[in-house]
Formats: C-alpha cells, sequence, structure tokens
C-alpha cells in the first residue's frame, strides 16, 4: 500500500498525485466551511454525495460536449481528474436573486432576473474572493480575452443544461459557482470545466415550496444538511450506490489515506 503525495488541500476536497502524468485524484471532504472559514464542520458524508453529485453532472455535461477535467470516479469519495492550471476566478452565475447579489443590490431573494448574469470573483482567500472586471481580468492576465469568451458561453450552456436537468427533478437553480482551468496540449491551452458541481456550490430550491436543499442550510443554521444533499442524489437518481450513508454509517471502502485501487466495490 503506497502512500500517495499529497498536491493540494483546501476547504472540502484535496488533490493526491494521480497513477498518471497529467492525471489527479481529487478526494470528497466530510468538511464544510462557510463566511471565510469563520464557520466550519465536518457534515459526515458530505464527500460521498458531492463526490457522486459531481460525477454525475460533469459526466452528462461531457456528453453534451462540455469539456470538463471528470475522468471517472474510482470509489466513494475520489475521483480521476487531468490535471488542469486554474484560472483564479470564480465563475458565478445567477438565474434568481439570493446571496450576496441580493444584499449588493437591495434585491429581495427569490426575485427572478431578467436574464441569466455572470459574475467574476478573484479566487483568493486572504482577500475574500473580490467580485472582478473583465478588464482586471486581462489586466492582471488571469485570463486572456478568448478565454474569458469562452467561459462565458461554456458557462450559460452549463446553465441552461443543469437547469433543465434540475428542474425535471423538481428543482429550481437559483445560481451556481464553477471553476475553469486551462488544459494544456502541446502549446495550445484549451478551457475545460474544473472543479465540482454540488450542493455545496449551487443554490437548489425546491419547486414547489421553495425549501433550500444546498448549503445555506448549513451557512444559516437551517438543519438537515445531509438530508438535504442527499434528496438531491435521490431525486436525480444517483442514491442507490450509498445506502450507508444516507444512515449516517461509515461506509466500508473509505480509502481515506490509502492509495486509491480503483476498484468500485460499492
Ligand atoms: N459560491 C461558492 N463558493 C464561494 C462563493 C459562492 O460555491 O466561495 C456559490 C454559492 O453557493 C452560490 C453562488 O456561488 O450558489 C453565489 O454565491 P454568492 O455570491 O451569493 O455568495 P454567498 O451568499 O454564497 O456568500
Amino acid at each position: 500500500m503506497t502512500r500517495r503525495k499529497k498536491i493540494y488541500e483546501g476547504k472540502a476536497k484535496i488533490l493526491y498525485e494521480g497513477p498518471e502524468p497529467g492525471t489527479l485524484i481529487q478526494y470528497f471532504k466530510d468538511d464544510a466551511t462557510a463566511f471565510d472559514g469563520k464557520k466550519k464542520a465536518s457534515l459526515e458524508g458530505k464527500g460521498v454525495i458531492n463526490n457522486r453529485i459531481s460525477e454525475y453532472m460533469m459526466t452528462r455535461l461531457g456528453a453534451i460536449g462540455i469539456q470538463t477535467h471528470f475522468i471517472r470516479r474510482l470509489n466513494l469519495r475520489e475521483q480521476l481528474i487531468r490535471e488542469v492550471e486554474i484560472i483564479p476566478l470564480e465563475v458565478i452565475c445567477r438565474n434568481i436573486a439570493a446571496g450576496s447579489l441580493s444584499t449588493r443590490f437591495g434585491l429581495p431573494e427569490g426575485q427572478v432576473l431578467p436574464r441569466s448574469i455572470i459574475e467574476f470573483c478573484l479566487k483568493d482567500d486572504k482577500l475574500h474572493d473580490p467580485m472582478v472586471a473583465e478588464e482586471h481580468i486581462t489586466a492582471f492576465n488571469w485570463a486572456s480575452p478568448q478565454e474569458i469568451d469562452d467561459i462565458m458561453a461554456m458557462t450559460l450552456r452549463v446553465n441552461d443544461f443543469l437547469c433543465g436537468v434540475f428542474s425535471t427533478v423538481g428543482i429550481t437553480l437559483v445560481d451556481f459557482k464553477i471553476e475553469f482551468g486551462r488544459l494544456w496540449e502541446n502549446d495550445f491551452a484549451r478551457v475545460v470545466l474544473a472543479d465540482e458541481i454540488s450542493p455545496d456550490s449551487c443554490r437548489l430550491w425546491d419547486s414547489t415550496t421553495n425549501e433550500k436543499l444546498d448549503k445555506d442550510r448549513f451557512r444559516r443554521d437551517l438543519g438537515n444538511v445531509i438530508e438535504s444533499y442527499t434528496e438531491v442524489a435521490r431525486r436525480l437518481g444517483i442514491m442507490k450506490e450509498m445506502p450507508t450513508v444516507i444512515q449516517g454509517g461509515r461506509p466500508s471502502n473509505d480509502d481515506d489515506h490509502r492509495a486509491s485501487n480503483d476498484d468500485d466495490k460499492e
């Protein structure tokens, strides 16, 4: 059993060296943080659910021609991904007013926006992820004008697709955050979708009751966080493989620190 080299540890995920050059293993932790890390908790089973939901979304987006870093899920908490050069932007897409948009412009939460709005924030925890304009992005070389165009076009496609997928299971996609990376092929860098798509990074409301089914349950101490994430996975039809998680049990093949053996034993 070999110990893998840790490449990076973030708030909700760890990246390990992958089995082949150009690959990484993305491990989903149970840790939840909010308000720049000031609020912290461990939510048992969150990593397993997010790994599965993100796999589902990345796979389906891949199937409609949106290139992603995702290769395949390895086990309950890990997925094999392509190593990309992360573009240091949080790309936020909004359909309905909520969160910081409501605060900034005094919009009531739940107000449908005249059209989908894309915002960019600089990925920098120390600076509290400040919002940036395209002017800043190009002047400071965080991304080129062509890359911004690609990111915006891909984000709108992701939004249309996710809105459809969620609406068919009775969920409204209020907003979400995605990240992109550069996949280098010789001297050419292609922009691909990276990171994750999960209830940690989306606002998801029950279409009938407007009940929150996402990380706002943790941010606002609404309770039943894991139950809500599980409900999202259940509605998407991807819960069959993780019965132990729903009951709060520890999955048997939860390879926290061991090398991944690529076997999916669920
Ligand atoms: N978001 C995220 N990570 C962040 C900031 C925001 O995943 O560091 C997501 C958040 O869950 C929501 C959307 O991006 O779905 C818009 O978040 P907002 O700007 O309203 O900030 P928040 O109110 O979440 O602080």
